[in-house]
């Protein structure tokens, strides 16, 4: 798919509103920059918001040039990696939540409903990719609506946990979205937010100079379906703006997924390419790394625990 097609606009910065920003690189035709105010990482040309469901189709799940690559297929060949980060999902979830009705909104193929709902959660999903909410619907048989949160028909107070993984950096008005959520919120519920951590995150600087990458070569795949680039004090900024507050953090990564669709190859490149390569991938380098990251809150994802501020704005 030809991702530099689709209709655009431009924008402000969706955090503070200054329309100051700094021109930090071009991907794919798209202007990344930040803002000189508040410091959001954003584009400031985007796809129009009337874009995403074409964008959203088979060519992001499948070719795997912004999106994913074989996404059904890579579920299915490494389901044993995916039920291991299922079941410390599921564990987090039993430790926060109050109650067992959760909605996960940008649920895209259900996997992670389906898996819930087999352990008793009742569980519901809002998906604005056809594709994928139809394959959720039709062969995993779960409640899935096909379309925006905001147009869904949902019971207000009534979910005790909502789930909004990888799916904040997406969404044209981060905002109107989260004050929608907070409104379907049952008062003891809870919203757990994931996402990537900013552009060049250390895990992807060290893992793309190690496969012989030059730096600065670097080019973020996830432009333009990423709107926004996240590091720990912006996000939590637009928490907080729309009326929530964190209680508690947790960083995770993604590299475990992306080491196992892509093994890097050691053998290649002089003597000491090959020896960093084996130390880092081979000699666990990298997995000590991840732990300690994990632990300085420093993985390249990051997690929120919110509830609706008393306090906050309606
Ligand atoms: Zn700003």
């Amino acid at each position: 798919m030809d991702w530099s097609r689709f209709p655009r606009e431009k924008t402000d910065c969706i955090l503070c509103g200054s329309n100051f920003s700094r021109l930090l690189s071009v991907q794919k035709t798209w202007p990344v920059v930040r803002c000189s105010e508040c410091g959001l990482v954003y584009l400031s040309e985007r796809p129009v918001e009337k874009a995403l469901t074409d964008m959203y189709s088979r060519a992001y799940y499948e070719d795997g040039d912004v999106g994913y690559r074989g996404y059904l297929q890579t579920f299915e060949k490494y389901h044993d990696t995916f039920m291991k980060i299922f079941s410390g999902r599921h564990r987090d979830l039993l430790h926060h939540a109050r109650g067992r009705r959760l909605l996960e909104v940008g649920c895209a193929y259900g996997f992670l409903l389906d898996y819930l709902d087999r352990r008793g959660w009742d569980v519901q999903g809002v998906e604005i990719s056809p594709l994928s909410s139809e394959y959720a619907r039709d062969i995993l048989g779960l409640d899935v609506y096909t379309g925006s949160v905001e147009s869904a028909d949902l019971e207000e107070h009534s979910y005790d946990v909502i789930l909004l993984l990888d799916v904040l950096e997406h969404l044209h008005r981060p905002s109107d979205i989260l004050r929608r959520i907070r409104k379907l919120l049952s008062p003891d519920g809870i919203l757990v937010v994931q996402c990537p951590w900013e552009l060049y995150h250390w895990e992807e600087i060290a893992e793309a100079i190690l496969r012989g990458k030059r730096p600065g070569t670097i080019e973020p795949d996830s432009i333009p379906a990423h709107l926004y680039f996240f590091q720990p004090r912006t996000l939590d900024a637009v928490l907080k703006n729309a009326g929530f507050r964190i209680y508690a953090r947790q960083s995770g990564n993604y590299g475990s997924i992306r080491r196992l669709i892509e093994p890097p190859e050691i053998n290649r490149g002089n003597p000491i390419e090959r020896f960093s390569r084996f130390v880092y991938f081979r000699l666990g380098l990298q997995r000590f790394l991840y732990s300690a990251a994990r632990l300085l809150h420093l993985g390249n994802g990051m997690i929120r625990y919110a509830i609706a501020d008393e306090d906050g704005q309606q």
